[in-house]
């Protein structure tokens, strides 16, 4: 097993559970694999594949998704195959005669192609095991089902010495009894690993404007040069906006959103991958079948629904491993909206729940990432570092004050205004809004002026958390003063908050810079070899027609660039280098490096 990895895949060790798994599919046992995106579960089935006689057919449900796996596996000198409705009758023929052959090791399929074959191919071949890939979406309480998944119990009536792996990013107990029962799993054994993903940091950013939300994104794309991102929005005209806002200053950008014809979508997805441009600026239909491994970065423009699509979104960042950052933007905008849509769908209850449980997440003053963990049913006995909350702990202070000028407000104006008049109305704005109904004659007009926009709505928020006010959804979500909110206003309780830190941009940014190079020991690197490697890389990419990430992943190039290899056996060392890359690309690269050392 060992000797396989190393030189078919270039990989020094398992992982955790990987070896586990491996075995027990090596003994024709049933298997169920949970293991995060990025955690490495290709391997649990590629590497079975190959020492097991036969042919292993991998259920993928999506044709990108089969397309990007083979051409990994051939880029590893694997042969594998896909069979589905993207390709032509004629490439379909020439994959089937090479099952019958023997000479495919993997042979990708869709749920239906497996179907319409069973009878015919499947019947010819010899099969040592059936790999269900994305096996979530067997279920119906999952967010992918697919319905073509749920007819795939038939698989043990019609080849019931083939053993079954079935895999999921999906960690909920419902989906996995699902998968088990209709797969008809016998005896599976059950491999769960941790869901933590400690190379994506975690951020949260409160009460933003548009405004200085797009600022924001934008020096923030400015600090991630190069690298590939995803913006997430609730609305497609958000995802419009933002990708003009960012083509006009320069950032190549793509759209992506379930109205835009199909043609225009698979363009957006197949730019991003191939890393002609750099952002896509999405609504949640786009990420499924996205296995781009080097996607840098993910920004929430909005508060996602639920702890669940806010971790797999994410969980698009960082697939190989590398330091990725994510920023999720809240505001109580984005709350008012998401209960309306909560309290308008079919399972309303659950909805809000899983609602206030992101919401919960948001606001917490605690290390987000015992949040997520635990959120999962897992346990964490320390805090993260990588997460706002650990890098920069919340202070508090006693801001009676401030919160007595917010409820005066609200109170002087008999409970009648929301959120973005109040602030109005403290800044001292002379809107119409403010004006009309005569609010810039209250006392309290104007007493909060030195206040930032932004600060007071971060403030605000707190003290919707803290409990002195709450928003009256069904009164058109007008802000009310709480029994502990009156306790503060007349001065019988103290208001604690805490500290907004504005952090310096510039510092902040060299700060996280010098960390992110200490996690990879990049001292070593540098930053113009590292250019030199990926513009190869690019060429190389561009020749075979294959994203560059297939070639090879970020993770191995910032390894090339920090150890240097100068001969072709050096680089065959470097994690992720096996026999056939080592042949395949040994020259150039070291080549390259030579010319950039001068030797
Ligand atoms: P998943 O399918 O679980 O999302 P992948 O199978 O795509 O994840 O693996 C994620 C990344 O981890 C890939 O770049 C893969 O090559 C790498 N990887 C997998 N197993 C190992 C290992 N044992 N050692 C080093 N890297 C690994
Ligand atoms: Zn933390």
């Amino acid at each position: 097993m060992l000797h396989t990895l190393k030189t078919k895949f270039g990989y020094e060790g398992f992982r955790p559970l990987q070896k586990e798994i491996i075995e027990n599919i090596l003994n024709h046992k049933d298997t169920l694999v949970l293991m995060p995106t990025g955690g490495g579960k290709s391997i649990c089935y590629q590497l079975p594949a190959l020492l097991m006689d036969g042919i292993t057919i991998v259920i993928s449900p999506l044709i990108s998704l089969m397309k990007d796996q083979v051409d990994a596996l051939l880029a590893n000198g694997i042969s594998a195959g896909a069979l589905n409705s993207g390709n032509t009758d004629s490439e379909n023929e020439l994959v089937k005669q090479k099952c019958i052959q023997g000479t495919i090791k993997l042979l990708y399929v869709s749920p239906e192609k497996l179907l319409s074959e069973i009878d015919y191919l499947l019947k010819e071949i010899d099969i040592a095991l059936f790999a269900v890939d994305e096996a979530h979406c067997i279920s119906q309480w999952g967010h992918d089902f697919r319905p073509e998944y749920t007819q795939m119990g038939v698989l043990g009536h019609y080849f019931p010495k083939v053993p079954i792996v079935a895999l999921t990013a999906t960690a909920d107990k419902i989906t996995r009894q699902d998968i088990i029962s209709q797969l008809k799993l016998k005896d599976p054994k059950v491999f769960i690993s941790s869901f933590d993903r400690p190379n994506l940091s975690l951020r949260v950013e409160k009460g933003y404007l548009q405004k200085d939300k797009h600022k924001f994104i934008l020096e923030f794309i400015e600090s991630h040069k190069n690298e590939a991102g995803i913006i997430y929005c609730l609305s497609r005209k958000n995802t419009e906006t933002i990708a003009r806002f960012l083509e006009k200053k320069g950032v190549s950008t793509a759209v992506y959103h379930a109205g835009l014809p199909q043609h225009i979508r698979e363009g957006a997805q197949d730019d991003f991958i191939n890393d002609r441009v750099q952002v896509v600026c999405a609504t949640i239909a786009f990420g499924m079948g996205i296995d781009k491994s080097n996607v840098r970065w993910v920004i929430h423009y909005n508060l996602p629904k639920s702890i669940e699509s806010y971790y797999q979104e994410i969980g698009r960042a960082g697939r190989d491993g590398v330091p990725s950052d994510t920023v999720l933007f809240y505001s109580v905008a984005d709350i008012i909206m998401l209960t309306k849509f909560a309290n308008d769908s079919k399972q309303q209850q659950i909805n809000l729940d899983k609602l206030d449980r992101m919401q919960e997440y948001a606001e917490s003053y605690i290390c987000r990432r015992r949040i997520l963990l635990s959120y999962f049913g897992e346990e964490s006995h320390q805090d993260c570092g990588n997460c706002d909350i650990c890098k920069n702990p919340p202070e508090r202070f006693d801001g009676s004050r401030i919160t007595q000028m917010a409820l005066s407000a609200i109170a002087r104006t008999n409970e009648s205004i929301t959120l973005r008049l109040l602030v109005d109305i403290l800044r001292g704005s002379q809107n119409q809004d403010v004006v009309e109904p005569g609010y810039h004659l209250i006392k309290t007009f104007g007493i909060g002026r030195e206040i930032p926009p932004r600060d007071w709505n971060n403030y605000l928020l707190q003290m919707l958390q803290f409990g002195y006010i709450e928003i009256a959804y069904n009164e058109g979500n007008k802000l009310k003063i709480t029994d502990s909110g009156r306790k503060v206003l007349f001065g019988k309780r103290v208001a604690e908050l805490v500290t907004i830190i504005r952090d310096d941009k510039e510092e902040a940014l060299t700060k996280r810079k010098k960390k992110e190079a200490s996690l990879f020991d990049t001292k070593a690197e540098d930053l113009e070899l590292f250019e030199n490697l990926r513009a190869l890389r690019k060429e190389l990419a561009h020749k075979e027609e294959v994203p560059a990430y297939i070639i090879m992943s970020d993770k191995i190039l910032h390894l090339i660039a920090s150890s240097k290899p100068v001969t072709v056996e050096q680089f065959g060392t470097i994690s992720g280098i096996g026999e056939y890359k080592q042949e395949k690309y040994g020259k150039q690269f070291t080549n390259c490096i030579k010319e950039y050392l001068n030797v």
